[in-house]
């Protein structure tokens, strides 16, 4: 895996530097950096590798990528796919079934649902946690914490990167002297601090509350017009976590910032269909 490049970005008269992890190759965003240590490793046992999650989760399209890059058969467990996306298949879950990934309806939710699929554990089966909410995503989150360290050091830059399950900004702060700002787009501020307790505690990103409470993949008119002009300003982002990102930065003015692109693009596909339909955009 290369470097991905750091670039300048002028966007609403400030000046922001971007960590682009959207360029990322063989596979991208943030889902890359956690799966990293599976792809560098050697599995030798391992023929299968089983997660579970949503039908157009992020983490699901870089495991089908990381499988095809291993040779490992890929099963994936969600509680419902739309007949509406089996018909006319698109998104993260279009490209997880052309990487070959086995997509299984399970009327399972929740507790129940990774229970199950942690009872599938043997030596040949690889079992990853949703959204990659694991210990071994330090090790690919440590290696963008190496390759930020020095910039951020001489530009004098503070992180600042929206959160879902938090492992990307936790194991960021732990590796960084630099100040780790986040904002939780999944659950709330008391959520995320018991991701960081239950990832291991200790240094701690900074936790911002939103400019008001956005509910996970719901739609929100001024979140869609800001994404539009960032991505007019010249960069597209993801439409679930960055709107909020971009919200919260020019809520609190945050100034000097390194923001983390996390990549997640081919998401946005659904998300676009799903706004031109309800506002007519
Ligand atoms: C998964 C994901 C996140 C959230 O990452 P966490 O480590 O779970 O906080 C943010 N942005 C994008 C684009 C993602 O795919």
């Amino acid at each position: 895996m290369q470097n991905s490049p750091i670039t300048p970005f002028e966007f609403k008269s400030e000046f922001f530097h971007i960590k682009r992890d959207d360029l990322l190759r063989p596979f991208e965003g943030n889902k890359a950096r956690k799966f990293y240590y599976f792809y560098k490793n050697d599995f030798p046992s391992v023929q299968t590798v089983v997660s579970f999650g949503s039908n157009q989760s992020n983490a699901m399209y870089a495991l089908s990528e990381l499988c095809k890059l291993k040779g490992w058969e890929f099963v994936y467990y969600t509680n419902h796919v739309p007949e509406l996306l089996k018909k006319n298949p698109q998104g993260n879950y279009l490209d997880a079934l052309k990487n070959g990934a086995e997509i299984v309806e399970i009327n399972l939710n929740g507790d129940e649902l990774r229970e199950y699929v942690l009872s599938l554990q043997n030596e040949k089966t690889l079992i990853i946690e949703e959204g990659g909410r694991i210990k071994e995503s330090e090790y690919g989150i440590k290696m963008l914490a190496d390759e930020i360290k020095d910039y951020v050091k001489k530009n004098n830059l503070k992180i600042f990167l929206p959160s879902g399950t938090g492992t990307t900004a936790y194991f960021l702060a732990k590796h960084l002297n630099t100040e780790v700002l986040t904002v939780p787009c999944v659950g709330d501020e008391k959520y995320l601090k018991k991701q960081f307790e239950l990832l291991g505690g200790g240094k701690i990103p900074t936790i911002l509350k939103p400019r008001k409470k956005y509910h996970f993949g719901k739609l929100y008119k001024n979140l869609f017009e800001l994404w539009s002009e960032l991505k007019n300003a010249g960069i597209e982002f993801d439409l679930l976590y960055d709107p909020i990102g971009w919200d919260t930065v020019f809520y609190y003015g945050l100034k000097n910032i390194l923001y983390i692109h996390q990549g997640g693009l081919k998401g946005n596909v659904t998300m676009i269909k799903r706004y031109k339909r309800k506002y007519g955009l």
